[in-house]
């Protein structure tokens, strides 16, 4: 296999830790998938910042699921091969919703506190749902279930959780993965392990506007396709429509439960507009409430919407969304009473590294899990809610396939692996000045501008052309150097996977092609370092 590490090491020169597993990334996928391999063995569950910062910890809505008395198993699969676009693994999303029951009730039983109707669970509405299917925790769920999982974990012996220690590069020999290259307290440490579970989450930081918190550049992506990984998917990206949009604040999700429990969508004339688009008008999906919302800004010549809950009472506002109420008022916007002004930001990768339904990748050895994976499930567009439920689900699959995998490895077969980067290439600009930060923010505008919610020809171009005009130093030895390179790297694929994908279709919208093409695009691209890409059915 040929190796393209960003990192300079030699893993006999390196800190050495040895495990049966490492787990990279704390999110409920990483947590849950530690939690089953650790009933085989001992983990290493490293992550880049501390345990609970992750995109599951500000999941607000929810968590979907077929557990209400009028719902079912068809309608949930149904609702999701719908949003899909036509795109979804049928055989994936079964088994998520099948799954998905048992995982909830497992974190019910480990203690999670989801709001109630009485004694019964209570159930709420999102877009794109025929029944109100949504388990939530007032408007954190997230922060709730990210604390079941990891009070569940600390329960366990055998398990050893690094923080603030960053995933730099996987280490791989002859299509088999041994371990990671990960930096903690500054220095390089090789982690070897039978099995490694990637669950590094999402990329919303490599846009401009987004809801994703600082740690989701997409290490993990940019480390499994440089490792050779096959990436699936790329071209879809989800952009949430609502986002909160004041000058200095952060683009604070505004959960699609504020649609659902009534919330409708104004443009600055005061025009109630989502009828004009779609007729399920603010409960249409995502990409469409995202379109409507730009072409309304572009129509008005106004930077934002609104979004109006003013007429549910304000004790029911209160209590039903207390951290959207909180972080609102905190910035000065009571949304009892005040419009919340508004606008779409870069939310969730649909694509990424693609596994079978067992979590594995094409490397032998490397399971991926959550955000960081193409399973399928989601197709062209992610159902809302699904996310957490497609974690917990195929988190616990990750860490089952790891353990039979870690059966058949002999300790000696990993144990007496060496393995070295290649010597850095000097790139041109290696011993000139380069301002990290600055560099990573014009890649962000350039995806913003470029590769965001509408792409076309042209802008496509110019998005390709400005990337690989950044050189690649590859002399790296700081996190946000490390991290830039992934920008760069995953940046490069979106922007090849969109430029092929000539149709459009869910998330992928191309404004030189506005049509789905299922006659030539019922299909997947899949690309993979220093092969040509592959479109599979
Ligand atoms: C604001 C917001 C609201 C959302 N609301 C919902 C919702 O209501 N329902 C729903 O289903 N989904 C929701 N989502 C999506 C959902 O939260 C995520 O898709 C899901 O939590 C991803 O989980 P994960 O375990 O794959 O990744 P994450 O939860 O993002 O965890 C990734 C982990 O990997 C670590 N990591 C990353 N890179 C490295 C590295 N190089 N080295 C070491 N560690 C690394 C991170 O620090 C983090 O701990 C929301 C997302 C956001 C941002």
């Amino acid at each position: 296999m040929n190796h393209r590490y960003i990192a300079h090491f030699d893993s006999t020169k390196l800190p050495r830790i040895d495990t049966d597993f490492l787990v990279i990334g704390s999110g409920s996928a990483g947590l849950r998938a530690a939690i089953e391999a650790n009933q085989h063995g001992d983990v290493v569950l490293v992550t880049k910042s501390v345990v609970k910062e992750s995109n599951t910890r500000y999941a607000q809505g929810g968590i979907a699921v077929a557990m209400s008395e009028d719902d079912a198993i068809d309608f949930h699969v149904e609702d999701t091969l719908k949003a899909g676009v036509g795109f979804c693994d049928e055989v994936a999303v079964q088994t998520m919703v099948e799954e998905g029951i048992q995982r909830v009730s497992e974190l019910i039983e480990w203690g999670a506190n989801f709001d109630k109707d009485g004694n019964e669970l209570s159930f709420t509405m999102e877009a794109a749902h025929q029944r109100r299917r949504i388990v939530h925790s007032g408007d954190a769920t997230g922060w709730e279930t990210a604390n079941v999982l990891s009070n569940q974990l600390i329960k366990q012996e055998r398990v050893r959780v690094i923080e603030h220690a960053f995933a730099v590069d996987l280490m791989t020999q002859d299509d088999a993965c041994y371990g990671a290259v990960v930096l903690i307290d500054n220095n390089l440490h090789c982690i070897f392990a039978k099995a490694v579970i990637l669950a590094t989450g999402g990329l919303g930081r490599i846009y401009q506007c987004t809801s994703n918190p600082d740690v989701a550049t997409g290490d993990g992506f940019a480390a499994a396709w440089r490792a050779g990984c096959k990436m699936m998917d790329m071209e879809f990206v989800q952009f949430h429509p609502t986002t909160l949009f004041l000058v200095d604040a952060p683009h604070f999700l505004i959960s699609e439960a504020v649609r659902g429990e009534g919330g409708i969508l104004i443009n600055i004339r005061g025009e109630r507009f989502m009828a004009r688009y779609d007729e399920k008008e603010e409960l249409a999906p995502r990409d469409v409430v995202s379109r409507a919302i730009l072409n309304e800004m572009q129509l008005t010549g106004f930077p934002c919407v609104y979004l109006d809950i003013t007429h549910r009472s304000p004790d029911f506002i209160r209590n039903r969304f207390p951290t959207i109420y909180q972080t609102c008022k905190h910035h000065g916007i009571d949304i009892t009473t005040d419009l919340i002004p508004v606008r779409s930001g870069a939310h969730f990768m649909m694509g990424g590294v693609r596994t079978n339904l067992n979590a594995e990748t094409n490397i032998r050895g490397l399971y991926a899990c959550g955000e960081v994976a193409c399973t399928g499930v989601h197709g062209a567009n992610r159902l809302a809610s699904n996310s957490l439920l497609e974690c917990i689900v195929f988190g616990m699959r990750a860490g089952k396939a790891a353990t039979e995998y870690a059966k058949k490895v002999k300790v000696d077969d990993y144990a007496k692996i060496k393995i070295h980067s290649e010597a850095p290439p000097q790139g041109v600009l290696s011993n000139e000045p380069f301002d990290v930060q600055s560099v990573r923010e014009m890649i962000r505008e350039v995806m913003w501008d470029n590769i965001g919610i509408l792409r076309g020809g042209n802008e496509l171009k110019t998005a390709s052309d400005i990337l690989s005009e950044i050189v690649e130093r590859r002399l790296w030895n700081r996190v946000e150097e490390f991290e830039l390179q992934n920008i760069l790297d995953i940046a490069k694929l979106i922007a090849e996977a969109a430029t092929l994908r000539t149709e459009s279709r869910g998330a992928h919208y191309r404004t030189d092609f506005p049509e789905r093409d299922d006659t030539h695009w019922q299909k997947h691209i899949v690309l993979c370092r220093n092969e040509q890409p592959e479109i599979v059915e």
